[in-house]
């Protein structure tokens, strides 16, 4: 068997011992006599399963009581409309657009209400964070919303932005469980699990307590937080399999000292490349220095044929799904918490060796 070094944006890898032991429990989960996949949402078994997940995520992201866990369907697409119809009450909410998924947040938001953008990075290319201070947000704004990681563009927030007193909403879809971060300074986190912890099929948001409620009349019922906490992301079926497979990726996180490590981790592989990259006289970095994420490593060679032919190359020495994002080329490495530091190890000895030969 040949496992090859995937650098997908998402879906993604997933680490090793998880699959195996996803494949050992396949078809007989636990002398059930059946597959997670072919359990009933009730039953007491699964029943164990959602609330092991849920507990260990809890602990893995030391989530507060007053926050609700929920585990839905949908993608982080549909957040970015379900955000707008649960915690407007004025009607206003204030954006940032750092990116293309945050504008996908921005337009949708535009639809149910007075949605501003009080910040963008679009002048260029969506290379850096725009800076944020309080007296940008509007008074009477009910949340700002932040994409926390912009996949397509390699770039993070550098720390939590300041709204001062307001409701920060963020799409974490590409860095959560990355890195610790203060779960407090956030009224609703939300998250694809595509990226960093399971299969496509589950999304997670996190969400402060009192800010559930007060969704508008005509919400369809799927989208609303309040129904959805109340019945313990059960009010259908959830997403079984892929919830259990977050579970035993929780479960992995924990085991390899939970995200303080995994932070570690992260900032040693991103060291690699992009110190690669800083030195290298054919790639360069696109995304601007304190804006850089751990988890995207986005680059070109500044030649479009000669990108191509890097990723060629690369996929056929065991490095796939380097190119870049449709919208913009070039290349992105995404490097999330499944991927060895061998893994980038190997490529930048990869990238080193293109570079002698096409001088
Ligand atoms: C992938 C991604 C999305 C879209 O997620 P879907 O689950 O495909 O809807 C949104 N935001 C960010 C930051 C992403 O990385």
């Amino acid at each position: 068997m040949a496992r090859v070094y995937n650098f997908s944006a998402g879906p993604s890898m997933l680490p090793l011992e998880v699959l195996k032991t996803a494949q050992k429990e396949l078809i007989d989960y636990q002398n059930s006599g059946m597959s997670v996949m072919e359990m009933s949402h009730r039953s007491p078994v699964y029943d164990a399963i959602i609330k092991e997940t849920e507990a260990d995520f809890r602990k893995l992201m030391n989530i507060p009581d007053n926050y609700k866990v929920l585990f839905l369907q949908g993608g982080a697409s549909t957040q970015f409309a379900a955000i707008p119809l649960n915690l407007m009450k004025t009607g206003k909410a204030d954006y940032v657009v750092s990116g293309q998924f945050s504008g996908k947040a921005f337009k949708e938001a535009k639809k149910y209400g007075d949605a501003k953008c009080i910040a963008t990075s679009e002048d260029k290319t969506f290379s850096y964070i725009p800076e944020i201070t309080p007296d940008m947000v509007r008074e009477d704004a009910d949340y700002v919303h932040v994409c926390y990681n912009n996949t397509i563009f390699g770039t993070k927030f550098p720390e939590v932005p300041n709204v001062g007193d307001k409701v920060l909403v963020a799409d974490m879809s590409s860095c959560i469980t990355s890195e610790p971060v203060d779960v407090t300074k956030f009224g609703v986190i939300y998250a694809g699990a595509q990226k960093n912890m399971a299969p496509a099929g589950l999304t997670v948001v996190i969400i402060r307590e009192d800010l559930m409620g007060n969704a508008r009349e005509d919400i369809p019922t799927m989208l609303d937080y309040k129904t959805m906490a109340d019945n313990d992301s059960m009010y259908n079926t959830p997403p079984c399999y892929a919830i259990y497979i977050a579970g035993l990726v929780y479960k992995w996180a924990l085991k390899n000292g939970g995200l303080e490590a995994m932070k570690e981790r992260n900032e040693k592989k991103a060291n690699i490349l992009y110190n690669f990259l800083d030195n290298s006289s054919l790639f360069k970095a696109t995304a601007e220095k304190k804006s850089r994420s751990m988890m995207n490593v986005c680059f070109v060679t500044g030649d479009a044929d000669l990108d191509k032919k890097f990723c060629k190359e690369a996929a056929e020495a065991g490095f796939v799904n380097l190119k870049g994002h449709r919208s913009v080329g070039g290349m992105r490495a995404s490097i999330y918490n499944a991927m060895p530091i061998e893994g980038v190890e190997a490529l930048v000895e990869f990238m080193a060796e293109f570079e002698k030969n096409n001088k």
